[in-house]
């Protein structure tokens, strides 16, 4: 039996492509539509928010993409990310699994983020664009934004969700060390956000709603593009470097994952954790169970529709066909700001559909006794969106231990937890909430989803 606690790769063994998926899958995923016409949308649609490059990306069919040399070298400041053995984890636990970690903390702003922000920082500056604007939930993807627009000399502006500017200042500090503007959100610049803090003052503020205040201003400014952090098939396509590098790892070590768990918000992280190892599943080469793990609170997967819907609140993007909750959903302050979607990737959304990948809910409570756990046996202070996948990877343990079964688990632990400290002290002042399920605001949101003839 292998018994490394930390596998790393030697530069050169590192990545040089991104991986797409979509070519390798069974049944193609369904267009992207106009929100006017429910045509599907072509490039001249999106130029107005997205660099070319990006837009290429969205919708290639080639099953690799070069990195460019100028990513690369940003990447190799902090990649490879270490993979970990949870040795002392399993000991606690008492399992014959063998738990292991692909740990994303490590970048600079302390999440996968940077994986996508970097490149889409690239090449908004290599086609002449000026400023990015964006959303953040918890905080991490504005970061994210705002080191990558630092390296290569863009202006950046943050909204930032109402519930995370207050529970976390320290990461719009953060943003502004690395010179971007920050707005809590709904804010008082956009009409967007002034529309909705006319209808309830008090909105602790939502992923889709930051994500109107930011679209807005990138559509009413030539020299601005938005950029998103999760959720479109480019940000997918980038962070497949982490799957990439943790196939590597394992295979050092000889090892071959039996189950594989990630959180999933928009989806990007667990895609990055999945996609190459779902083309070795498709191949034949092994045949890993994957399963993404959500916040009970905002379940899009396991309780949502699968239907076309707006990326936004206010119904500005395009329209996706998703597993959603509605888009003028607004899930309630759980401390994971980062799951805090009312929708999912479409191409996760389709996966699922397909049943490539499967999905369960977890309240916070459970998440974070699993990273309280995970910090006592493991040392690292996991941020709130992966103590989703801690706290599924544990109950796989558990059952381990009833069955005696030695299952390989491999967990995406992507970012760590130390701006999330009053959640944590919440939670061990024992007065963390674990919210129902809201049937009835989601029922009321689904209403104003529109209807696509024939989908
Ligand atoms: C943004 C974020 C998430 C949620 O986004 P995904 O696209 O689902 O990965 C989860 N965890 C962390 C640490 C994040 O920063």
């Amino acid at each position: 039996m292998p018994d490394h606690v930390r596998i790393t790769l030697d530069e050169s063994e590192l990545p040089t492509q991104w991986y797409n998926l979509i070519p390798d899958l069974p049944v193609p995923p369904p267009p992207v539509l106009h929100p006017g016409t429910h045509e599907p949308v072509g490039p001249d649609d999106l130029a107005p928010l997205f660099p070319m490059a990006l837009i290429g990306q969205e919708v290639t069919t080639d099953s690799y993409v070069d990195i460019p040399g100028a990513v690369l070298d940003i990447y190799r400041m902090w990649r490879s990310t270490p993979l970990h053995r949870a040795r002392r984890l399993e000991q606690h636990l008492d399992t014959p699994a063998r738990i292991y970690y692909k740990y994303e903390g490590v970048s600079p702003a302390g999440s996968h983020k940077p994986n996508t922000s970097v490149p889409q920082a690239y090449y908004n500056a290599q086609e002449g664009v000026k400023k990015l604007t964006t959303e953040t939930g918890a905080g991490q993807w504005g970061s994210a934004l705002a080191l990558a627009t630092a390296l290569f000399g863009l202006e950046c502006e943050v909204w930032q969700v109402a519930a995370s500017f207050i529970q976390k200042p320290y990461r719009k500090t953060m943003m502004e060390v690395w010179g971007a503007k920050v707005h809590s959100s709904p804010s008082e610049v956009t009409n967007a956000g002034r529309q909705i803090r006319a209808e309830s003052p008090d909105s602790p503020g939502s992923l889709g709603i930051a994500i109107s205040e930011a679209v807005e201003v990138a559509a009413g400014d030539p020299d601005t593009k938005y950029s998103l952090g999760s959720v479109l098939n480019h940000v997918l396509l980038h962070q497949t470097v982490i799957g990439q590098e943790a196939l590597a790892q394992l295979a050092k070590i000889g090892e071959t994952p039996d189950l594989l768990v990630g959180c999933t918000g928009g989806g990007s992280n667990f895609s990055g954790l999945s996609f190459p190892f779902l083309r070795e599943k498709l191949a034949g080469n092994m045949n890993p169970t994957i399963r993404c793990v959500e916040p009970a609170a905002c379940p899009s997967l396991t309780r949502g529709e699968y239907r076309y819907d707006f990326g936004d609140t206010i119904g500005m993007t395009p329209l996706v066909k998703m597993h959603t909750l509605g888009h003028g959903f607004v899930p309630d302050p759980i401390h994971a700001g980062g799951l805090r979607y009312h929708g999912m990737a479409p191409l996760v959304s389709h996966l699922y559909e397909i049943g490539l990948v499967e999905a369960e809910a977890i309240h916070q409570n459970e998440c974070f006794q699993a990273a309280v756990t995970f910090a006592r046996t493991e040392g690292i202070l996991p941020a709130p969106e992966p103590t989703h996948a801690i706290a599924a990877a544990i109950r796989e343990a558990n059952r381990c231990r009833e069955t005696g079964e030695e299952k390989v688990v491999l967990i995406a632990v992507c970012g760590h937890g130390h701006f999330d400290l009053t959640a944590y002290e919440t939670y061990l002042s024992g007065q963390l909430v674990d919210y129902e399920y809201p049937e009835e605001k989601v029922a009321e949101a689904m209403k104003a989803v529109p209807v696509v003839a024939g989908a």
